[in-house]
């Protein structure tokens, strides 16, 4: 039987590389994409996906598009906003939603699919660090699998097939380390935006580069993993790991570790979960050559130098609403950061005082949680805005 999938940021780093692998497999139907502003990108996908219904946050650039395929007689509902992607996430027939855009935006609709039973394979790791016990909680309840994307999380899941739970005894995720891994606490003062987007390993959305050159990319995914494996924070351990070719380990209480390896390509964590369980030959992606790479190296995460990560963990042992603050303020900052606002090392700075100042609170609503990421982002504007 067909699969039939949406994708949320189908025009993104993730979105086009889902794309990808749909056209490589071909038995995948499209029925809905969602961009954000690049709606040239987005005719393009439409013309070669046909699906029937697409979103574009903004208005105008929605109506531009419709007109524009009007013109020319195809067919697509267009619908634009948080609502319009909601609309899309939870179209009748469709089986799979991958949640690809970035930032906490994507929460809603991933929890509106997941109300009416779709499965989720997600990118969107800030849905997890914003409200991760509610979203895995609503998932349980309706029976519906969350699949990781991301790279570390597909490892892990692929590690853990054919285990037990309580057999595990440490998660280790790998870490690039970044483009300043060998940087000195001054070199690190001041490096600029165009040295940040630079990854050594992967070309993907500027937010989530950033969050890579700071090592908060890890620390959210320690958090993503926390709630995605149901593990304690003190079973989450971090090595670095240059290469990106070990994607992530599951340490187990006999002593044996099992890895996941792979060439650095996020089209083979996007296929696993389009086809899981399932292990679709993938031609078009290069094969790992253990020989070529000749060794792997690992060393321990320079926490002091990278605040980021550490704030991470602090704010998952801190849990309720400190996960979203700490989410929030990082969009915040990072988006700063790239405006040239602020340097590199206030990121770690300013998310530590808007922690600082939260009053946290347990258990909380989905309300509780949105007025918590309000106040986190106009609190980080504030400290921004005293930087310049
Ligand atoms: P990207 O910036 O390349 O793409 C983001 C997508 O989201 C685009 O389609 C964009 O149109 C859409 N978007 C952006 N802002 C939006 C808004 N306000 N409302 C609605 N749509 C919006 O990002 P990416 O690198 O593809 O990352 C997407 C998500 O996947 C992020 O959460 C990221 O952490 C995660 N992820 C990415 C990679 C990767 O290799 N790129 C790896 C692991 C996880
Ligand atoms: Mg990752």
């Amino acid at each position: 039987m067909t699969k039939k999938v949406v994708i949320l940021g189908s025009t993104g780093s993730i979105g086009t590389q889902t794309l990808d692998v749909i056209k490589h497999n071909q038995d995948i139907e499209v029925v809905g994409l969602t961009a954000n502003s690049r709606i040239d990108l987005l005719e393009e996908q439409i013309k070669q996906f046909r699906p029937k219904i697409v979103c574009v946050m903004h208005e105008d650039k929605a109506r531009v598009l419709k007109d524009r395929l009007d013109s020319q007689s195809i067919d697509v509902e267009v619908v634009c906003g948080v609502k319009g992607l909601s609309t899309v996430a939870t179209i009748e027939e469709v089986d799979i939603v991958v949640t690809a855009v970035v930032g906490m935006i994507g929460l809603i609709p991933t929890i509106e699919a997941i109300k009416v039973g779709k499965t989720i394979a997600l990118a969107n790791k800030e849905t997890l660090v914003t409200a991760g016990e509610l979203v895995m909680h609503l998932a349980k309840e309706k029976n519906v699998s969350i699949l990781p994307v991301d790279s570390e999380h597909s490892a892990i899941f692929q590690c853990l097939q054919g285990n037990t739970h309580q057999s595990i005894d440490k998660l280790i995720l790998t870490a690039s380390g970044g483009p300043f891994r060998t940087f000195s606490k001054d070199e690190l003062k001041k490096v600029t935006v165009e040295q940040a987007l630079k990854h050594p390993n992967w070309v993907m959305g500027s937010k989530i580069t950033i969050d890579s050159a700071t090592l908060m990319n890890k620390g959210l995914e320690v958090i993503e993993a926390k709630h995605l494996f149901d593990v304690d924070p003190s079973q989450i351990d971090v090595v670095v790991h240059k290469e990106s070719i070990i994607h992530s380990m599951v340490a187990y209480q006999d002593g044996s570790t099992i890895a996941q390896l792979g060439m650095p390509d996020m089209r083979h964590p996007i296929a696993y979960a389009l086809y899981y369980p399932e292990r679709r030959v993938s031609e078009y992606i290069k094969k790992l050559d253990l020989v070529a790479i000749g060794s792997l190296s690992f060393e321990a995460p320079r926490k002091d130098d990278f605040p980021c990560l550490q704030l991470a963990y602090d704010a998952l042992e801190i849990g309720g609403t400190m996960t979203a603050v700490l989410n929030a303020a990082n969009e915040e900052v990072v988006a700063s950061f790239l405006n040239k606002q602020i340097s590199f090392m206030q990121i770690p700075e300013i998310i530590h005082t808007v922690m600082d100042k939260h009053i946290c609170i347990n258990r909380p609503s989905l309300e509780q949680i949105l007025e918590c990421d309000r106040w986190a982002r106009e609190y980080s504007r504030e400290q921004v805005a005293k930087c310049y």
